[in-house]
Order: C-alpha cells, then sequence, then structure tokens
C-alpha cells in the first residue's frame, strides 16, 4: 500500500509553521480520535496516520529527513508505527492545553464537568495521555507496566498557592478583579484585557520563585504503576484518575489515560479471545495420528493429533486462549494443522513409501473419484 503524503494528511502545505501544523492536527483529532469513535475502525486508521505524520512533521529533525527523502526516509518499512507507538508519549496537553479536558468530558467521559472546573469554579489541570504496547503474551495473565511521565505536580514550597505567603491570589489593584481596562482613544474608548493580570481580575502578589507564581512545577520523572488487566484490547484507554496535570493555583488534578497498544505476534493470531497457532505436522502423524507438543501463550502442552488429519484443519483447546474481557471465562486455543511434505527420504523410508504406493489405489479416494468423474 503506497503511503499518502504527510503534508496532505494534515491538509497543510510544504512551507507550513510549526503552529499551522499544530493547528491542523489538533482539528484532525477532535474529527477522528478513537474515543469520538468508537468501533469505526475507518476512524482509527485516519487517527493513526494523520497522529504518524504529525509525529513526523512536528520534529523538526524527522521532518526534513522526511522532506528530502520522503517515506523512504525511514526505511525500508517506513516510519515504524508499533515502535514509535511505545517511545513516543503523545502529550496531547501540548497542542491542547486545557481544552483537552472538554475533549474528552464531551464525550460522556465524567471528567469534571463543563469547561475543566470543579464545582468551585476553579480551573482543573489537563489530562494527559500516554500509550505504551504490550505483547500478547503479558495480555494473557496481565501485567504491571512502569511508566515514566512528565506532568505537572503542586509546588512543595508555596503549597500550590502560588505565593510565598500562601495566601494565594488577591484581587488585582490595575482593574479592581474586572479582567478589564478601558483606554481612552480620542471618542472611543477601548476595553482591553487587564496587562497586569492578564485579564484574570485576580493576580499573586508575592509569586512563589520556586514556581513563578503559577502553584506547579513539571516534573519530568514521575514514575507511576500500571496494572493492564488480561485479555485487554489493543486500543484501549485505561483511566487513571487524578494522575494528570496538577492545576494552577491548587484546582483538581486531570487524569492520565494509558492506552494500550497489543503488539502483533510472530507465533499467535488473535481473533477477540480465541488463539490461532500453525502447527507443523508430518504427514505420517496426521495419516496415523501422533501426540505432539503444541506452544500456548503460557507454555507447552501436550496433545493429540486425531489419524486422519486434514491440511489447515483447526484443533480446538479449549480455555487456553486469552482471558474474556467480559471478566468470565477464557478463549481457546486452535491449532491450525500445517501439513509438512518430506523433501528428503532416507533409503529405508523411500522403500517404506514405496511399499504404500504400491498399496494404494488414488481411484478409490472419495476425493480423487469425484476430480476424475468432472475433468
Ligand atoms: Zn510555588
Ligand atoms: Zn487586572
Amino acid at each position: 500500500m503506497d503511503k499518502k503524503d504527510y503534508y496532505e494528511l494534515l491538509g497543510v502545505g510544504r512551507e507550513a509553521l510549526i503552529d499551522d501544523i499544530k493547528k491542523a492536527y489538533r482539528g484532525l483529532v477532535l474529527k477522528y480520535h478513537p474515543d469520538r469513535n468508537p468501533g469505526n475502525k475507518e476512524a482509527e486508521e485516519k487517527f493513526k496516520e494523520v497522529t504518524e505524520a504529525y509525529e513526523v512533521l512536528s520534529d523538526p529533525e524527522k521532518r526534513k529527513i522526511y522532506d528530502q527523502y520522503g517515506h523512504a526516509g525511514f526505511g525500508p518499512q517506513g516510519f515504524d508505527w508499533t515502535e514509535d507507538f511505545s517511545r513516543v508519549r503523545t502529550d496531547f496537553s501540548d497542542i491542547f492545553g486545557d481544552i483537552f479536558s472538554n475533549f474528552f468530558s464531551s464525550e460522556g467521559f465524567n471528567v469534571r464537568g463543563v469547561g475543566g472546573k470543579d464545582r468551585g469554579g476553579r480551573q482543573g489541570g489537563s489530562d494527559l495521555e500516554y500509550r505504551i504496547s504490550v505483547s500478547l503474551k503479558e495480555v494473557a495473565v496481565g501485567v504491571e507496566k512502569q511508566v515514566h511521565i512528565s506532568r505537572f505536580d503542586g509546588c512543595p514550597v508555596c503549597e500550590s498557592t502560588g505565593s510565598k505567603t500562601k495566601k494565594g491570589k488577591t484581587v488585582c489593584s490595575a482593574c479592581q478583579g474586572r479582567g478589564q481596562v478601558v483606554r481612552n482613544q480620542g471618542f472611543f474608548s477601548i476595553a482591553q484585557p487587564c496587562p497586569k493580570c492578564k485579564g484574570q481580575g485576580e493576580i499573586v502578589t508575592d509569586p512563589c520563585s520556586n514556581c513563578r507564581g503559577t502553584g506547579r512545577v513539571r516534573n519530568n520523572m514521575h514514575r507511576i504503576a500500571v496494572k493492564i488487566p488480561a485479555g485487554i484490547e489493543s486500543g484501549t484507554s485505561l483511566r487513571l484518575r487524578g494522575e494528570g496535570d496538577a492545576a494552577p493555583n491548587g484546582g483538581p488534578r486531570g487524569d492520565l489515560y494509558i492506552t494500550v497498544f497489543v503488539e502483533k505476534d510472530k507465533r499467535f493470531e488473535r481473533r477477540n479471545s480465541d488463539i490461532i497457532c500453525e502447527v507443523p505436522v508430518t504427514v505420517v502423524q496426521a495419516v496415523l495420528g501422533a501426540e505432539i507438543e503444541v506452544p500456548t501463550l503460557t507454555g507447552k502442552v501436550k496433545m493429540r493429533i486425531p489419524a486422519g488429519a486434514q491440511n489447515n484443519s483447526m484443533l480446538r483447546l479449549r480455555n487456553l486462549g486469552l482471558p474474556r474481557t467480559t471478566g468470565y471465562g477464557k478463549g481457546d486455543l486452535f491449532v491450525k494443522v500445517a501439513l509438512i511434505v518430506p523433501s528428503r527420504l532416507t533409503r529405508q523410508e523411500k522403500v517404506l513409501y514405496q511399499q504404500i504406493a504400491d498399496l494404494e489405489k488414488p481411484e478409490n479416494s472419495p476425493e480423487i473419484k469425484k476430480f476424475r468423474e468432472e475433468i
């Protein structure tokens, strides 16, 4: 499949400035984010595409490579989405600021009510999203992951008040708390946001030097343990209440969303809670039946291949799949028989196969009989 042009995906020109790229991406996230389009595969794909485009074009180094070499600049596989997904922390607060909490609450997520403010009208902290990837084997049993996130924490020096004396904000003296000042220009009077309090109406008069009066400080290495439940579906977001950004000046914390992506496994193919695993079986084993060892997500088990097993037939091992997301029971493991025809025989094997050939009457096989009648 040909990759789409990153600039076209974001709908920006080649000369676009970073702010234009951010703005374009913001619009596309609001449109295609999986949480706004539950179960919509097309939207999910689109979201991945535009996010990939954004991750490249918003990074000056990657953008330079892309401008020069196109998709080929990221190796034969192109931009490695799955790998980058686990590495890149997409901090949506960077592009959304505080509107990110609105974005979730508007979709029925019980964040904090309209505007991301608490009942007292205080501005809440931003919600954050962090993406991690887990292996299918980890999904089989559930896993605890340590993640490091960058977030705002309350300033310990001023106890999140922003002021040295911990008295918090006071009414701005320049605008008497109105947040606006009126300037007369000739016949006109123009209302402008108050330059002293930046339109807030309140101001910290003795700003804390540790947080410069904001009441919060950035913590780039916040460590948090995340329990990934067994059986989780790829793309699921786990919500960790109150683990997002601290709010400016002591409002409620935002939430942290951990979006989990399940890596593809070389051996096991997932179908909801069932697992398919292809297992090589020799012709003789299939003809006579045999006991073989098969891998499962949690170790090997022995199983019986019935006599006459056909190529590509599926043998079910109950309850050896993934735990169901409903919390009850497990899926099954399907062993897919992959018949192996020997390409090299010992002298003795050849003699024995020849004896079978002499005995075998192909015309007695119902399949061959039918085939011959039809040609
Ligand atoms: Zn402080
Ligand atoms: Zn003011």
